[in-house]
């Protein structure tokens, strides 16, 4: 994820200032019988995730829930408790997509008050090989890791880079798939669920037409980009799809953007010149390196890209998110006919010269 410093008008003030100061933002209300409530992560930079509540006549929706950990259910409780609810009361959870931050608590709800979970269908489908049965995603990593031209030392912590985080997902399928354009049934409500792929393949927002809200998730953010990478569980063209999402949600009427991270803001339209511009800047800096460098793995090009710190001070996790965000980029020029690629392993990529 990369940092984007230009401004936007930030409505979370309170979040913000608590951003500042590195503590966790207050339980608010933002009216309209809506409620924040941000949720705790553990070893995160991202530190917390927004879980909203959706007031009904008998009882709450959530959008998102949360890591499945005893100080995020913990959290997740008392945010209820504010808004006068108790957990028995959720009746169903609207979930942006599949990442642990966000679906992790979703079976742990479920359990506990009988609410339904809804998830697309693109992200429903990856669900069991990402947390169920794991050993074919970790053979098909490996595969795609080798083509890449990650170096065998570094191929094992690669290869296992996410399974730190699986004890923080309760596996769970969910009860209703929600497609582009449905309306889930949210009494009182005029939510329209909005296909976003990108980040993860079935990732959705939902607007509220009436409250001129939009709850981004992870597809849009006020500070960082969030990451858009290639691997095995990713579409064949992830950030020509993301780019294509953000065009999906410019048009909207919206007065505010609740994203699952951060803090709320204003100015939607503005923002997504701002991430647009980000990734178009990525792209000429791999044209740059490719025309210094033909004939580079995409691990190559990666370590010679501009990154929030220098490449032997990253994670090997953040690592392999970065490898992905390069692929991304490499293969949106690719289907512009930019560059190409040998199908050996490793491929190589050079300009095409056009
Ligand atoms: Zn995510
Ligand atoms: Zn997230």
């Amino acid at each position: 994820m990369e940092r984007d410093l230009t401004a936007i008008e930030i409505s979370g003030t309170a979040q913000l200032r608590a951003w500042e100061d590195d503590v966790l933002p207050p339980v608010e209300s933002l009216g309209q019988g809506l409620w924040s409530v941000p949720v705790p992560m553990p070893q995160s930079s991202l530190r917390y995730v927004l879980v909203y509540l959706l007031e009904l006549d008998d009882g709450v929706t959530l959008i998102d829930a949360g890591w499945d950990t005893e100080e995020a259910w913990a959290a997740l409780n008392a945010g209820l408790a504010k808004a006068g609810y108790a957990i028995s009361d959720v009746r169903s959870v609207l979930v942006t997509h599949i990442h642990p931050d966000h679906y992790g608590l979703a079976g742990r709800v479920r359990e506990a008050s009988g609410a339904w979970i809804a998830l697309h269908p693109a992200d429903a489908e990856i669900l069991p090989q990402r947390y169920m049965q794991m050993d074919d995603l970790l053979t098909r990593m490996r595969e795609h890791l080798l083509e890449c031209g990650v170096p065998t030392d570094a191929m094992d912590t690669m290869r296992g880079a996410s399974m730190p985080v699986r004890p923080f997902v309760q596996a769970v399928l969910p009860d209703v798939l929600l497609e582009d354009g449905d309306r889930p049934e949210v009494p009182g409500w005029d939510l329209t669920a909005i296909w976003t792929p990108g980040h993860s393949p079935g990732h959705l927002c939902f607007y509220d037409e009436r409250r001129r809200v939009l709850m981004s998730g992870d597809h849009i953010l006020p500070r960082i980009t969030p990451n858009i990478s290639f691997h095995p569980q990713q579409t064949s063209n992830p950030l020509s799809d993301f780019l294509d999402a953000l065009e999906k949600v410019a048009g909207l009427e919206v007065d505010e953007v609740l994203p699952a991270h951060e803090y709320r803001f204003r100015n939607l339209a503005q923002r997504i010149v701002q991430l647009r511009g980000h990734h178009e800047a990525r792209l000429d800096e791999i044209r740059k390196a490719l025309r210094e460098r033909p004939g580079s793995t995409a691990w190559e090009i990666a370590i010679e890209m501009t990154w929030s710190r220098p490449w032997s001070e990253i994670q090997f996790w953040m690592q392999r998110a970065a490898l992905g965000e390069t692929l991304a980029h490499l293969i949106v020029l690719e289907s512009r006919g930019d560059v190409r690629r040998t199908s050996g392993v490793p491929q190589l990529w050079e300009l095409t010269g056009r």
